[in-house]
């Protein structure tokens, strides 16, 4: 069932129970422990007396007497009296010596009536009218008014119109509360069927709905986590789209990059296998280019088998102590012989007694190193400087790889590290983008860091900062 209809259905419910709780509490109540007389009671006293008194032949004493006694036995707080039409008193109840009620008399015992019903203790007298043969007589009833119920509900209908006076605002009185309150859930209501139909909509491919609901009760609370969770999903569908469209070019950057140089190899080793080749050193530069686009191919095929790793999660992780010293002029004699006759001035900062041995895997640190000193070369060459330095502190570890080359743009800095970034997409046979992933992935390994910092054609440097003890 909708909770629209929940709500009418409740509403009415409550509605109808409220008039059945009001009508018998106020009547059982009343009759259960507010004994006494009321004016109904007192008014069907007198027509059960009068009805008695209609039955007699002559309406005197004799007659009257016993009947009036009866009355007045059943209902001792009453007092009875049978008055003729000028006055006289026929019989009272309370045998009071036998009198005349003048006019003033009986104006002054009535003249109160029915104020002095709702009286504290005041004293209170009902007047009645009977003929009996033709003739007129009435009958007094008088009692206290402590005798009377402690107070009573009614309404006093002359005319059938009068019944819109009485239940038009009754109405108001009971309907109010209701409709006022089915009025405050029915927002509520809505405002959730808006919610319901905004979280409907939420998908990878959809456009977000986006709710304003700007109150600030538990519903306004929920719009806005459900408009941030709303704008996360947005923002992180678009970056795996963003992602699996570098991923999709890399892959084809790739299959264009290992073809080149297949290309090349194969070609270079038909003239050698049907000796195409002029002299010597046309022989000695094809096996040069062969080698080199090898080397370049193993890259390739070394950074794949990077991506497999970063995927499937699994790096062999095994931190020994090993001087990074050592480690670093190692690396550095490799690119000396490399970048010989290149014009690029090579500044290894490594001091003789430094003592940088640390808990590290050396094998990791080495290719984090050379992913820098690769891209220091690859990206930076145009600044013709490379330099390399370790620094100690307290309790780390930092190797610096610095070049003076075109660097990075500020709005880049933050992104290349993430897998698959290159800020010139576009850009063929220089990487697939994977390096600088896998080197934070070494850094997280070692409980290190991997910093960046560029003033474009100025400096870049990269840090890699690890503590000794891993
Ligand atoms: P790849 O070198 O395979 O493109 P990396 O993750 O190693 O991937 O580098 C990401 C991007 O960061 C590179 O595409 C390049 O644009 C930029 N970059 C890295 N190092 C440097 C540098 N020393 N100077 C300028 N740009 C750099």
């Amino acid at each position: 069932m909708r909770s629209r209809t929940k709500l009418w259905l409740v509403m009415l419910i409550s509605v109808a129970s409220s008039i059945i709780l009001f009508l018998v509490t106020m009547f059982v109540s009343g009759s259960l422990w507010d004994k006494g007389y009321s004016l109904n009671i007192l008014n069907t006293i007198s027509q059960e007396t009068r009805a008695l008194i209609s039955e007699v032949q002559a309406p005197g004493k004799e007659q009257i007497q016993p009947i009036l006694d009866t009355v007045h036995q059943q209902h001792p707080e009453l007092r009875l009296e049978w008055v003729a039409a000028d006055g006289t008193v026929i019989y009272d109840t309370s045998h009071e010596p036998e009198r005349r009620y003048d006019f003033a008399e009986l104006a002054y015992r009535v003249a109160n009536m029915p104020n002095n019903m709702w009286g504290e203790n005041a004293p209170i007298t009902l007047v009645y009218t009977e003929s009996v043969n033709g003739n007129p007589f009435y009958l007094i009833l008088n009692l206290h008014g402590e005798a009377m119920k402690m107070g009573q509900f009614f309404f006093y209908v002359r005319t059938n119109e009068s019944l819109i006076f009485i239940f038009l605002p009754l109405l108001w009185l009971l309907l109010l509360p209701y409709l006022s309150s089915l009025w405050y859930f029915s927002s509520i209501n809505r405002r959730i069927g808006k919610l319901n139909h905004a979280l409907a909509q939420v998908g990878l491919r959809q456009e977000v709905v986006v709710l304003h609901d700007k109150s600030k009760d538990e519903i306004g609370e929920l719009a806005r986590h459900y408009n941030a969770m709303a704008k996360r999903i947005h923002d992180q569908a678009a970056e795996i789209e963003q992602f699996d469209s570098r991923r999709r070019l890399l892959l084809s950057n790739l299959s264009h990059d290992l073809r080149t140089p297949l290309t090349m190899i194969l070609g270079y080793a038909e003239t050698i296998r049907t000796h195409s080749y002029k002299e010597g050193d046309e022989l000695q530069n094809h096996a040069r280019i062969i080698l080199q686009r090898s080397r370049y191919m193993d890259s390739l095929l070394d950074q794949l088998l990077d991506i497999t790793k970063q995927d499937s999660n699994v790096y062999e992780f095994k931190p020994v102590s090993v001087s990074v010293s050592e480690l670093i002029r190692k690396v550095a004699a490799d690119y000396f012989l490399f970048l010989d006759g290149q014009n690029i001035e090579v500044d290894v900062d490594v001091p003789e007694e430094f003592d940088s041995v640390a808990l590290v895997d050396a094998s990791l640190i080495e290719r984090a190193l050379r992913n820098l000193i690769d891209n220091a070369i690859r990206y930076g060459s145009g600044g013709q400087y490379l330099g390399i330095a370790i620094v100690r502190h307290e309790e780390w570890i930092s190797i610096y790889v610095k070049d003076r080359g075109k660097g990075i743009e500020p709005e880049y800095l933050n992104r290349i590290f993430e897998r698959f970034y290159r800020v010139d997409d576009g850009r063929r046979g220089e990487g697939l983008g994977i390096g600088l992933s896998f080197v934070r992935d070494i850094m997280e390994l070692h409980c290190g860091q991997v910093l960046v910092s560029s003033k474009p054609n100025k400096e870049t440097v990269f840090e890699l900062r690890f503590p000794k003890r891993a």
